[in-house]
């Protein structure tokens, strides 16, 4: 796939059924993905040592490195992220249909107050914030709030710089994006707040209970795992960038049932501390 522009790189996301949803479509049209990764100008060049901005290396369908051992994930993998986020609301329409409407003194007020938020999506290891905006455009005519969590301080700060220069300041000064520094191994508490959808975008050592009781019911989990059990993971490699992953779609159903899904291996960097991630090479 070698896509020239964020509309070709989408449509050949669509037509290779990689996207499944148009609502998925929308969202990643509504994110240029240019504009999450570094500028190629000087630093990175391509397996041939082209540089970056003469190829447009951000079209392409491979991870791009964001500094600080960091990658923004390859378009497939935002998009089955996206597939399996959308489907968690289609698959629970009933809980998030509006059946009444809201008047506008109602959503005025709503600005003010955490608890009126309809939809709350916690993205951990938002990394370039790229999935902030989409999660944020995924589910149309509903009040969204996305949170992001990243430990890189600089990162935080880029992500923000990002979504910035995707137009996306206004989201950000209403707090329906909001991108916070922190170490997101442990979810990210804030009063009573549960999310509707969790998202990992670093692979954990093992699934995070923290994260599962930080669940709405319904309620969903998309994270990336270390296979525990593998032939190809030998306990003393600590580090998942070399064991074998596992993408995990995590349900909690609304009697609170948990059901646990291997979707498909995936390579993710690791869910980590930040200065074992900074010593990384
Ligand atoms: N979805 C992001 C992925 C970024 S790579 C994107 O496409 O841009 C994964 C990110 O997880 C990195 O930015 C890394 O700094 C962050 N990360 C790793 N461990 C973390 C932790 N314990 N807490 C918060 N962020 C973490």
């Amino acid at each position: 796939m070698h896509a020239l522009s964020n509309e070709t790189l989408v449509k050949a996301l669509e037509t290779n059924e990689i996207i499944k949803h148009e609502a998925v479509a929308k969202a990643m049209l509504h994110c240029e993905r240019r504009r999450y990764c570094l500028s190629y100008s000087s630093n990175a060049r391509d397996e041939d040592g082209r540089e970056g901005n003469e190829e447009r290396l951000w079209y392409r369908d491979r991870p791009l490195p964001i500094g600080f051992n960091a990658t923004i994930s390859a378009p497939h993998m935002h998009a089955l992220c996206l597939n399996f986020a959308y489907e968690h609301f289609l698959k629970n329409s009933n809980c998030y249909s509006s059946s009444r409407r809201r008047t506008s003194k109602e959503e005025e007020d709503d600005d003010d107050d955490d608890d009126e938020e309809e939809i709350t999506i916690l993205d951990i290891g938002c990394g370039s914030g790229y999935l902030l905006g989409c999660f944020s455009a995924l589910i149309p005519n509903k009040k969204t709030k996305v949170i992001g969590i990243e430990h890189i301080e600089e990162l935080v700060d880029r992500a923000i710089e990002n979504l910035i220069k995707d137009k996306k300041k206004d989201l950000l000064d209403r707090g329906l994006i909001e991108v916070i520094k922190g170490d997101g191994r442990d979810g990210y508490e804030k009063g009573s707040r549960k999310y509707d959808l969790i998202h990992v975008g670093a692979c954990a050592k093992e699934l995070p209970q923290k994260l599962i009781d930080q669940l709405k019911a319904p309620g969903r989990l998309i994270i990336p795992c270390v296979k525990n059990n593998s032939e190809d993971n030998t306990d003393d490699d600590e580090d998942p960038n070399n064991r074998s992953q596992s993408l995990l779609v995590v349900d909690k159903h609304e009697n609170g049932t948990i059901v646990v899904k291997n979707e498909m291996d995936v390579m993710h960097v690791p869910l980590t501390d930040e200065k074992r991630q900074l010593v990384l090479n």
